[in-house]
C-alpha cells in the first residue's frame, strides 16, 4: 500500500495495490535482457486490448536502474520503457490491468521500498528480493543457480535456455529473423516498436534497438521469448490464487524451456 502511494504520488500513475508487482531492478545493460521484459509488457498489453474483459491478472511493472552516461543502447532502452508507458497507461481499455514505471535514479533508498514488493530477475539483486520474500523469475544463470540449489528449483520460476543450449546455439548460430517470422505475438511487437506505436512523434526513434534485435543481438532475447512469456502466464495463474503465492509455498512453481533452434 506505502510503496502503490509512493508511486502515485512520483510518478502520477494509479497503482492498483492489489496488481502483482512484478519488479525488474539492476543496471541497465543488454546483457540483463530488459528488453525481453519490454516485449513481454507489450505482449500482454496487445492480448488485454483483444479481449478485455478476461480475468487477467493485473501487474504493475516496474523496470529501474542506471545506464552508464555513454551507454547510447542502454539510454534507448530507458527511453523504450517509458514510451510503452506512456502509451499503456493511458490506455482507457486497459485501465488498471496493467501499468508500467520506470523507476528513476535507483538507488539503496529506492532499493529498500522496491523489494519489499514481489518479483524480481538476476544478479544478487534477486538475493536481496528473495530475502524480502519476492519470487524470482530468470533464467538458469548466475546467482538464481546458486539459489535454486539451496531453495530447490521448485521454488523459481526458471525459464529458457541453459548453458548447454546456448553453447550449441552459439555452435549452430543464433538466427533471430526465424523467431520473428514464426511467433505471430513477437513479429506484432517488433512491428509496433518499428512502427512508431511507442513513439509517434519519432517513429524511427527505437531502429537502432530493433536492427540489434533482429541482425545482433548477443544475447539471444528472440530464443527465449517463447519461454519467457509462457513462464509469466503461470506467475500470472499463480498470483490469481493469492494465498499460495504470498505464502511462497510454490509447488507449483515452473521450469518452461526453450525449444531448440529452428
Ligand atoms: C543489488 C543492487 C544492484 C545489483 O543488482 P543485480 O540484480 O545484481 O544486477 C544494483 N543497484 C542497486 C542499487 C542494488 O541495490
Amino acid at each position: 500500500m506505502k510503496f502503490s502511494a509512493y508511486l502515485e504520488e512520483n510518478y502520477k500513475v494509479k497503482i492498483n495495490p492489489n496488481s502483482m508487482f512484478d519488479v525488474q531492478v539492476k543496471r541497465i545493460h543488454e546483457y540483463k535482457r530488459q528488453l525481453l521484459n519490454c516485449l513481454h509488457i507489450i505482449t500482454l498489453y496487445n492480448r488485454i486490448k483483444k479481449e478485455p474483459t478476461k480475468s487477467w491478472t493485473p501487474r504493475t511493472v516496474i523496470i529501474g536502474g542506471k545506464a552508464a552516461p555513454g551507454y547510447h543502447t542502454a539510454k534507448l532502452i530507458i527511453k523504450l520503457v517509458t514510451s510503452i508507458g506512456d502509451i499503456v497507461n493511458n490506455d482507457p481499455l486497459v485501465g488498471d490491468l496493467l501499468k508500467v514505471i520506470y523507476l528513476e535514479n535507483y538507488r539503496v533508498t529506492l532499493a529498500e521500498k522496491g523489494e519489499e514488493a514481489e518479483a524480481g530477475a538476476s544478479g544478487t539483486g534477486n538475493m536481496k528480493f528473495m530475502l524480502n520474500g519476492a519470487l524470482t523469475i530468470g533464467t538458469m544463470d548466475g546467482a538464481n543457480v546458486e539459489m535454486a540449489e539451496e531453495a530447490g528449483e521448485e521454488n523459481l520460476f526458471i525459464f529458457g535456455m541453459r548453458v548447454p543450449d546456448v553453447k550449441a546455439m552459439d555452435e549452430k548460430g543464433y538466427d533471430a529473423e526465424s523467431y520473428y517470422n514464426r511467433i505471430p505475438e513477437l513479429k506484432q511487437a517488433m512491428d509496433q516498436i518499428s512502427g512508431g506505436l511507442f513513439s509517434p512523434s519519432q517513429p524511427d526513434l527505437f531502429m537502432d534497438l530493433v536492427n540489434m534485435l533482429m541482425h545482433h543481438d548477443r544475447f539471444k532475447v528472440f530464443a527465449d521469448y517463447e519461454a519467457y512469456i509462457t513462464c509469466q502466464e503461470r506467475v500470472s495463474a499463480l498470483y490469481k490464487k493469492g494465498s499460495t503465492f504470498l505464502r511462497g509455498l510454490r509447488r507449483e512453481a515452473c521450469t518452461v524451456t526453450s525449444s531448440p533452434a529452428p
